[in-house]
């Protein structure tokens, strides 16, 4: 039996389509990436990004005709967008037969089979207590250096511009003890690097009566052998506590890199999302960040054109990149999500001042992310080697400790995992080329 994936959006879908390859593997399934000769067709899907409807409708258009040829074909669509539509999306896309809900993913080998013996399409999107999934552990590939662990799922902050709250569901926390079994397997297998994955890490064990907290997870995770870097994403601004900042200078194993979305660089659009912080509360916690750890590197989100904003508004979020400098920015035109606050506000801004917004955000940041990238030439960095390079030509890929992509030469018994001490020799596009010293 063949199943095949198609995935799109976030890290946490990515994880989540990992998980789904390993359940079915149970079954006896392999993954092919040929849809034709597939008996299970996924659509993993996300509604964060713009028009998500139209990708799963036209990937629909090309599978469903597939089982004029192989009636025996089971096509389910689970993710974000599937959790909105539900049985709707069955009424529309007849030969669909599977809609799974984000916290069914567990129970889909089950309704894969359900659906062989009765022929009868099924939608199964109920918000559960503790979302399914949460605990499947899949095994990393053969030669993987890290991993994704997700610790937390949902959301309770309804930004209002956001759908997860109503797609992923309220905020839960994974009990720590779980994270920590698996990661101490992951390390067994290999892994040196983790990433801990969540709508907002930030307020981890918040809602749990006696869980610990992020900042106590991450000094957990750091004890444990043979991980040599830790990582995580994704992070609320008003949800970072002194203790994280502190973690990051006190914990040696966390990686000196943040993602830290800001979207707007407007108090007055800021409060328009409901992001509870202005642009001087970010700019304080990005102060103390770099207190604690000058060298830290940042990345963010940048939304343009959220309604209302002007002219003097977008000019605040420019402003504060320039400010922060960060080394990459995540930046989209706004459009809007039905069923958020947002999809009601009035002054909307016209698509072509957007798309010129977004040139000027990115050609701003681009000159940004080059003067950061030229300023590493010269400097030594212990880099992890993650593979071959995609340039080829026997060179190797890795990370700084602050996640920029460094490519280089180095001798034949290298291998992914590797930590070696290199030279950053120059600055390319969006990476650096070094030189293994010492
Ligand atoms: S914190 Fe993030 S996930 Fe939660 S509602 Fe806001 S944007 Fe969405």
């Amino acid at each position: 039996m063949k199943i095949f994936l198609e995935t799109y959006g976030c890290q946490m879908n990515v994880s989540d389509s990992g998980k789904i390859v390993y359940l079915f593997a149970g079954q006896g399934y392999q993954p092919t990436t040929d849809s034709k000769t597939a008996d299970l067709i996924v659509i993993n899907t996300c509604s964060v990004r713009e028009k998500p409807e139209l990708k799963i409708f036209s990937a629909l258009g090309r599978y469903i005709p597939l089982k004029r040829k192989r009636p025996e074909l089971v096509i389910a669509v689970g993710g974000c967008v599937a959790q909105q539509w539900g049985d709707k999306l069955i009424k529309r896309c007849p030969g669909l037969d599977i809609v799974f809900g984000t916290h069914q993913l567990d129970i889909l080998p089950d309704l894969v089979s359900q659906v062989r013996q009765s022929r009868k399409a099924v939608a199964l999107t109920d918000f559960q207590e503790r979302p399914g999934g949460m605990e499947v552990m899949p095994a990393p590939a053969a030669e993987a250096v890290n991993a994704m662990v997700t610790i937390m799922q949902g959301c309770d902050n309804f930004c209002s511009y956001c759908i997860v709250p109503y797609v992923r569901g309220r905020e839960y926390s994974r009990p720590h003890a779980a994270i920590l079994e698996e990661i101490r397997r992951l390390a067994q297998l290999g892994i040196k690097e983790v990433m801990l994955l969540g709508q907002n890490v930030n307020s981890y064990g918040r809602k749990e009566k006696g869980e610990i907290n992020f900042a106590e997870l991450l000094a957990k995770v750091h004890e444990i052998s043979g991980i040599e870097r830790i990582r995580f994403t994704t992070s609320h601004p008003q949800d970072m506590s002194e203790a994280l900042i502190f973690a990051f200078a006190e914990l040696p194993k966390l990686s000196p890199y943040l993602h830290l979305p800001l979207q707007a660089g407007s108090d007055a659009v800021l409060a328009r999302m409901g992001r509870g912080y202005t642009a001087a509360d970010y700019l304080e916690k990005v102060r103390r960040l770099r207190r604690a750890v000058p060298e830290i590197a940042l990345t963010t989100d940048i939304i343009v054109g959220f309604p209302g904003e002007s002219e003097a508004d977008f000019q605040e979020t420019l402003a504060m990149l320039e400010k922060v400098r960060y080394d990459q920015i995540y930046s989209f035109k706004y459009s809007i999500r039905p069923g958020t606050r947002a999809a009601g506000f009035a002054d909307i801004i016209a698509d072509e001042e957007k798309r010129e917004r977004l040139a000027r955000c990115q050609a701003l940041q681009d000159k940004i992310s080059q003067e950061i990238l030229a300023a590493q030439v010269g400097r030594r960095a212990k880099v992890l080697v993650t593979g071959a390079s995609k340039r080829g030509a026997g060179e190797w890929s890795g990370r700084t400790p602050e996640n920029r992509i460094v490519n280089f030469r180095a001798s034949e018994d290298t291998r992914s995992g590797d930590l070696l001490p290199v030279k950053i020799v120059a600055a390319l596009k969006h990476s650096l080329k070094g030189e293994v010293v010492g």
